[in-house]
């Protein structure tokens, strides 16, 4: 089993740490913050040995170039983004398998908040590390992409397992919430995790990771379907793509 140890950073980053037992090959999901990342190794007695890379932006590969001269990690990250990935060793494409230590990540390459962001997913673990473009209740702002782009990169996120525990890259989860109920007002399962959320975030705690499941059931911008969100939206039986379109428009506006 990995070992996986979640890091806040900066104002409302997450930084994880992903650790293989059996061979000791650890990786950082993404650089956001280089002094508690430190501690953390240092607190696990773990040694980095790479950096996977979601996307360039300066939260989640600003701290490569510091880490990778300091460790001498491999940097691993999208090939269709490689000249913006600071340091980047490894280039990876959507369907390649990226192995540390004993155990492998499938890539899986979701356009729309950048253009080269790809997640990685341990299928044998059941975790998968989605960067900015699926977050608890919310999905990631299109800086490079369009709807139809961000639309499917989420559906493919959402064809994993709903066991499947995943990580994002902030904790949003109580603003995407606030506006989460304003677009579906009767989904009982949404309730619900409204409260669950405030009584984490009121008691100082994490809400992240989520899981397929709970976003399926829960999160606005993967429930096109729903009767109640496209009737709130004025576009009762609208395709998918814009409902989706339509949501984020709302929540940027928001
Ligand atoms: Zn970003
Ligand atoms: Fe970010």
């Amino acid at each position: 089993m990995l070992e996986i140890y979640q890091i806040p950073c900066l104002q409302d980053n997450y930084g994880f740490l992903v650790h293989d037992p059996e061979t000791g090959a650890t990786a950082t999901i993404d650089t956001p913050e280089v002094a508690p990342i430190n501690q953390a190794l240092a607190a696990k007695g773990w040694r980095l040995t790479h950096i996977l890379n979601t996307h360039h932006h300066f939260d989640h590969a600003g701290g490569n170039e510091e880490l990778k001269a300091q460790w001498n990690c491999q940097v691993v990250g999208a090939a269709i983004d490689a000249e913006r990935i600071p340091g980047i060793d490894v280039a990876l494409a959507d369907g390649d398998t990226l192995t540390l230590g004993s155990k492998q990540a499938r890539i899986i390459e979701v356009p729309g908040h950048t253009s080269g962001h790809i997640a990685y997913y341990f299928a044998a673990d059941e975790v998968a590390f989605v960067g900015d473009t699926l977050f608890a209740l919310g999905c990631g702002r299109l800086f490079e992409g369009t709807p139809e782009q961000m639309s499917e990169s989420l559906a493919k996120i959402m064809a994993l397992p709903d066991e499947t525990t995943v990580y994002c890259a902030h904790e949003y989860t109580e603003a995407n919430a606030a506006f989460a109920v304003t677009v579906e007002p009767a989904n009982p399962a949404l309730q619900q995790r409204v409260k669950e959320i405030q009584a984490l975030r009121a008691a100082g705690k994490p809400t992240v990771p989520t899981s397929i499941g709970l976003e399926r059931a829960t999160n606005p911008f993967v429930r096109s379907d729903s009767a109640e969100l496209q009737a709130v939206l004025n576009l009762s039986g609208a395709d998918e793509v814009a409902v989706f379109a339509e949501t984020r428009r709302r929540k940027d506006h928001f």
